[in-house]
C-alpha cells in the first residue's frame, strides 16, 4: 500500500509515514546530534564560568548569561531524546512532526554553539556587501567557506545539498561539480530559518 509522505511540503509516495528522501534528510539531522551534544556541553560550561565571576572579561553582561545557559541545557536535554536511526521514525504516525522538531532543535543548538554573533546576523548588511563584492558562482565547499569568512554563517555542504533536493536552491551550473551563487545560498539559508 502506497500513500503520500506525511511531511508537509513533500508529495513523494511511500509505504511508510516518511518517504526515502525525508528519511535521508532526517538522518542528516540526526547525524549532527552527537557532535552538537559535546559542543553544547562546552557552551553550558563556558556560561557557568562567566556568571559567578560577574563577567570577568568586562565585555559581557552577567545577567545575559543565564537564559543562554538554560537554552543550551534544555536543547541538549531535547536532543538526547532523539533516536539514532531515521528509519525507525518512518514507521511512526507522528514521524513528520518529530522530524520537524528535531530539525528545529538542531538548528537552534547550532546557533547557540556558533556563538551570539550568529544570532544577530544582519541580513541586509550581508546582502549589500554581497552586491558590492559579487564573488560570482563557486563550488559547494568554497561557498561554505566564503559564507563563514565573510558573513559568519555556518552552513555545511550537506545543508546545500538538502536545499537543492528540496527545491529551495538551484545550482548556477548543475552537474557533478555544481556551482552556486553565495547570494542564492544565503537566501536558502534565510528561508529555512523563518
Ligand atoms: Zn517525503
Amino acid at each position: 500500500m502506497s500513500q503520500e509522505c506525511t511531511t508537509d511540503d513533500c508529495r513523494n509516495f511511500t509505504t511508510e509515514y516518511l518517504c526515502t528522501r525525508c528519511v535521508s534528510d532526517l538522518q542528516a539531522w540526526l547525524d549532527r546530534i552527537p557532535i552538537l551534544l559535546v559542543e553544547l556541553r562546552v557552551t553550558i560550561a563556558r556560561q557557568d564560568n562567566v556568571r559567578p565571576a560577574g563577567g570577568g572579561g568586562g565585555g559581557s553582561k552577567p545577567g545575559s548569561a543565564a537564559p543562554l545557559n538554560l537554552d543550551a541545557w534544555q536543547l541538549s536535554e531535547n536532543l538526547r531524546t532523539a533516536g539514532k536511526s531515521a528509519k525507525d521514525y518512518a514507521h511512526q504516525a507522528h514521524a513528520a512532526g518529530s522530524a520537524w522538531l528535531i530539525a528545529d532543535w538542531v538548528t537552534k543548538a547550532e546557533l547557540l554553539v556558533s556563538g551570539p554573533e550568529a544570532e544577530h546576523v544582519n541580513h541586509h548588511a550581508i546582502k549589500t556587501k554581497l552586491a558590492q563584492h559579487d564573488p560570482g558562482p563557486m563550488p559547494t565547499s568554497d561557498v561554505v567557506k566564503w559564507l563563514k569568512d565573510k558573513a559568519r554563517i555556518h552552513i555545511t555542504s550537506m545543508d546545500i545539498r538538502n536545499w537543492v533536493r528540496r527545491d529551495k536552491l538551484t545550482a548556477i551550473e548543475p552537474g557533478r561539480y555544481p556551482t552556486y551563487h553565495p547570494y542564492d545560498v544565503l537566501n536558502a539559508w534565510h528561508d529555512t530559518r523563518v
